[in-house]
């Protein structure tokens, strides 16, 4: 009998996984833990913990809908796997690897624990779309890559050589393994709450509301993607993130359903570009460290308060904060303009604003969250150069002529006129102009630095 945890993987479909467990043909349960490490300070009532619930809601649902069962277990997920094992005459627990330093720690506990009591543990790469365990052996390289147009050659190349030109036919979905029902007795209740969360979600959250969302996009959007990205006021981009970032779609199946079609080259390289942060987060060990090695004793963090409610007197920084706290979303170019502003023109540490889309982005994803953080701050390898500052009142004019996003979320803006409607108000906390020489003197400094 085999345990089969399921993680950053919410789905029913195209799980690696169930390719592995379909050769095994044994029974087995199927399991989601809600680990209170990463329920607690509020994080199951911010907007990436309400997205978590409803796709785990969604999840349980498809479970129903194909007359299988999903247990939910609340608890260290070492506890709870230990008493499985103890009940249970389990002899494998598989799982999908997690690169995050908080997943990679508690994957090594449960190994040891699972080995202590003389089991197998299989752990299958599925969240990338190209296999990066397999990708060092496969660029014959003993450095890992560092820039990331090298990586996107190789990676190009070994994604063509990967897939199947016919389609990914051969991954299997939840009626092809051999779950079993039936009690799960230990004792890891849900509390109420949480229990009421997952009870009481639209469950059509995850896989249908993310394969709609893809076949819109697709049909109405791709083809004009390397255009229409950037302006942000109309929102013509996948809007895929937050289910693929917990699984409830397989970037498999995203470079599936556009592989070939007029625009996805584009698009697939931003899906590289999440590959090339997880590759990160898994070869280089510094990824979670920069601000432990970087001197970033110059920064402050006098203006924060204002940027993250929205309050700076620059109308779309103001206009960027009061969509995300509002609704969890915020557009690719506007995570940059509202991050380069942060780190640069207002010299706040990049962990502070990292930490603050941590408990407002509804996509919120650790590692890249972080890409994103280190890029805008130019840190880390691949950065923006350190004299690269979007200037926030040229980006708005640039993507949003009009100003239609600023008149849509300061709609006490929304009487100027198209030239005034981008540029900072009087009492606005900074000079765009003198901030941004500064940042340039100080971030020379930081980026000297080995
Ligand atoms: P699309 O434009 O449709 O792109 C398709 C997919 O490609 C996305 O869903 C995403 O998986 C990936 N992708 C797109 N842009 C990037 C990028 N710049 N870096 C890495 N992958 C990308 N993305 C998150 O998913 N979670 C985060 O926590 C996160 N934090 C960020 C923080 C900052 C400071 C910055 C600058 C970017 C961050 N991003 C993050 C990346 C990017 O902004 C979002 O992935 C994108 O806006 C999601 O919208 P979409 O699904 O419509 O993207």
């Amino acid at each position: 009998m085999y345990l089969f945890i399921h993680r950053k993987d919410l789905r029913v479909a195209d799980l690696r996984a169930f390719d592995y467990l379909r050769s095994k043909d044994a029974e087995g349960i199927h399991l989601l833990i809600i680990d209170p490490a990463l329920t607690a300070q509020g994080r199951l009532t911010s907007h990436s913990g309400r997205n978590f619930v409803g796709q785990a809601a969604s999840l349980l649902h498809s479970y129903a809908k194909a007359g299988k069962e999903l247990h939910v277990l609340y608890g260290d997920p070492v506890h709870v796997t230990e008493a499985l094992l103890q009940s249970h005459p389990i002899d494998e627990v598989v799982v999908h690897a997690d690169y995050t330093p908080y997943a990679r720690s508690r994957d090594e506990r449960l190994q040891q624990t699972v080995h202590r009591l003389g089991r197998r543990w299989i752990s299958i790469a599925d969240a990338p779309l190209a296999d990066l365990e397999a990708f060092p052996a496969y660029t014959g390289r003993s450095e890992p890559y560092k820039v990331f147009t090298p990586f996107y050659r190789m990676w190009s190349s070994f994604i063509m050589q990967s897939y199947n030109p016919m389609g990914i036919t051969t991954i299997h979905d939840l009626n092809t393994v051999r779950e079993i029902s039936g009690r799960v007795a230990v004792p890891f209740a849900l509390p109420e709450q949480i229990a009421s969360a997952l009870g009481g979600t639209a469950a059509v959250e995850g896989s249908v509301k993310s394969a709609l969302l893809l076949d819109r996009f697709v049909r109405e959007h791709l083809a004009a993607y390397a255009a229409s990205r950037d302006a942000f006021a109309e929102g013509h981009t996948s809007g895929l993130s937050r289910f693929l970032n917990t699984g409830a779609i397989s970037a498999r199946q995203a470079y599936e359903a556009t592989e070939g079609l007029p625009g996805a080259e584009t698009w697939l390289r931003q899906l590289a570009w999440r590959d090339f942060y997880l590759y990160q987060a898994m070869y280089h060990e510094d990824y979670f460290r920069y601000e432990h090695l970087s001197d970033l004793s110059a920064l402050t963090d006098k203006h924060f308060g204002a940027w993250a409610s929205g309050a700076t007197g620059i109308p779309i920084i103001d206009a960027a904060m009061t969509q995300l706290n509002r609704t969890g979303e915020l557009p690719n170019r506007l995570r940059m303009v509202t991050a380069m502003f942060l780190t640069k023109n207002l010299l706040c540490p990049f962990t502070l604003g990292e930490q603050h889309f941590r408990l407002n982005l509804s996509d919120y994803d650790n590692t890249l969250n972080r890409g994103g953080w280190l890029w805008c701050s130019s840190l880390g390898y691949d950065a923006a150069p350190y004299f690269r500052i979007m200037n926030p009142a040229t980006q708005s004019q640039t993507h949003d002529p009009v100003g239609s996003y600023i008149r849509r979320w300061l709609p006490h803006l929304a009487h100027l006129s198209d030239k005034e409607i981008h540029q900072p108000l009087s009492g606005a906390i900074v000079d765009l102009k003198a901030s941004r020489a500064r940042a340039i003197d100080v971030y020379r400094s930081i980026a000297k630095q080995p």
